[in-house]
């Protein structure tokens, strides 16, 4: 199976040089030429395997130019029970609210607590084979913009894995305090962690920016390494994503939730687009899917882009208690257009010029008939998800963090507008104790904040019993490693610096 960039067609790259590179040379993201299909047949023989069993099927089907050991080694290191806490790294939870059925798909049981874990416990084992396979003797240097979560779940993944170096910017003020002090305590010989003053786009347009200048590449290449991205933006972080549905789906259908090929709504909380697209991948190739309901908090630019087709990031950022979907720019969106528009490369690139150029762009009447079709979009503010912990918790005894509040909420939201029963499964993206300050004022609001977020913590905990992951308990006595603070036009300087290559 081959690739290409959505902006150029005519750059065509192997699954391990796209996993290798990270981003095409033309700023396009690397996109599959084709869907591998599941018919009925081969969804059903997915039942009868585990987690590892389904991940390795279907990461087969898309790196062929990795052997089946290759694939088995990085499967089998990445989803042990140790890391994940059980056999199953992805395990469903099932609870009511109201007369609805909620089905949430547990994807935080990972060493950071977030579901980037699902990614990133996996992405160094495929770009070290990536890069024997297409760079052979570079190391890799990993630059992750991150608005809270991806940096500390890239930093887990890459720490100390040899011909690898990272470095994290996040945004100064955008990110909670247990997500600061998670990757300011990282530990690791090849790692380093800065704050920007700016928000998460700053972040994410900067390492963007680095990473596309022709006089960075060459340096780097004059000292044997290349650049690569952990960030969803590249290929080996979103491939692992559609393995949880096709999963979910199975143990769905194995306990006597829904009957095989029965189609089901999948709900996403989402900030940069590629967890909502890993479903519609998974659709693409035959996972009978219906809807894909995609939640936003106050940043809500997706929801108007699905209801309008116009998307219009020149609008108020809000920093909100679901940060890491603070985003006004989501990049994987760019891979869903260039799908839509029948493989345009023309259409995708003149779309994200325009995005750069005026922070806005309108698809064509063909494209939002489709984005209508299977998209719904809705979203809710900080009041709202606080509600939505509040009442499922009261109601349930379920505690969910506030990502999956937004995605619970706009849940409720569609089956009211729309009377759609279809049996839903919510993606559930981080534990509440990533988040405890919003959580604890949200379950106990009279309640006083305790000083410290550990503090918080085990207030949490005293009043939901439920129990705290042992990463987060952890990190209480961890020092801190990394103080720097750096200004957005100097982030260009620090990775310099930070390799020794200025
Ligand atoms: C990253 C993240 C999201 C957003 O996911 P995208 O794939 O960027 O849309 C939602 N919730 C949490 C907790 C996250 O860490």
């Amino acid at each position: 199976m081959l690739y290409n960039s959505t902006q150029n067609k005519n750059e065509v790259v192997s699954s391990a040089q796209a996993i290798a590179q990270g981003i095409s040379k033309d700023g396009g993201l690397f996109v599959p030429q084709e869907f591998p299909q599941y018919d009925e047949a081969a969804l059903k023989l997915f039942l009868n395997t585990d987690y590892k069993g389904r991940a390795k099927k279907i990461f087969a089907d898309f790196l062929s130019d990795f052997t089946e050991e290759e694939i088995n080694d990085c499967v089998e290191k990445a989803y042990t029970a140790q890391k994940f806490g059980g056999e199953n790294p992805a395990p469903l939870a099932f609870c009511n609210l109201d007369d609805k059925a909620l089905n949430i798909l547990e994807l935080w049981h990972g060493p950071t607590c977030a579901f980037k874990d699902m990614a990133l416990q996996i992405l160094p084992h495929l770009l070290t084979k990536s890069l024997k396979k297409t760079y052979d003797g570079k190391d890799a240097v990993i630059l992750v913009a991150t608005s809270g979560d991806t940096g500390k779940a890239a930093l887990e993944g890459f720490k100390d894995v040899d011909h690898t170096k990272i470095i994290v910017f996040y945004p100064v003020n955008g990110v909670s305090p247990m997500q600061k002090h998670q990757m300011d305590s990282q530990e690791g010989q090849n790692v380093k962690v800065c704050a920007i003053e700016g928000n998460f786009d700053d972040a994410q347009t900067g390492v963007k920016r680095i990473f596309t200048t022709p006089e960075i590449a060459k340096k780097l290449e004059d000292n044997n390494m290349l650049f690569s991205s952990a960030n969803s933006i590249n290929w080996g972080r979103l491939l692992p994503q559609i393995v949880y549905y096709v999963s979910a789906y199975c143990d769905m259908v194995n306990e006597g939730k829904i009957n095989f090929g029965e189609k089901i709504n999948v709900v996403v909380p989402t900030g940069n687009f590629g967890n909502i697209l890993a479903s519609y991948y998974a659709s693409l190739m035959g996972l009978p899917i219906n809807k894909l309901i995609c939640a936003s908090n106050s940043n809500n630019v997706l929801t108007d882009f699905i209801r309008t087709g116009v998307y219009d990031k020149n609008r108020h950022f809000y920093t909100t208690m679901s940060p890491s979907m603070d985003i006004l720019v989501s990049s994987n969106l760019e891979r869903l257009l260039y799908k839509l528009s029948g493989n345009s490369d023309a259409f995708t690139k003149e779309w994200m010029t325009s995005l750069k150029t005026t922070g806005k762009y309108e698809v064509t009447d063909e494209v939002k008939a489709v984005i209508k079709d299977k998209f719904f979009g809705g979203f809710c503010d900080d009041e709202q998800t606080q509600a939505t912990i509040n009442k499922l918790f009261k109601e349930n005894g379920y505690l969910c963090d506030t990502h999956t509040a937004v995605a619970v909420n706009v849940y409720e939201q569609y089956v009211n507008e729309t009377g759609d029963k279809t049996p839903a499964v919510i993606a559930s993206t981080a534990s509440p104790y990533k988040f405890s300050r919003s959580v604890l004022q949200a379950v106990a609001p009279e309640t006083e904040l305790p000083n410290t977020e550990f503090d918080t913590v085990d207030k949490l905990n005293e009043i939901t019993k439920m129990p705290v992951p042992a990463p987060l308990a952890g990190l209480k006595d961890k020092k801190v490693r990394f103080t720097d603070v750096t200004e957005v036009d100097k982030m260009q300087n620090y990775v310099l610096s930070a390799l020794g290559i200025e």
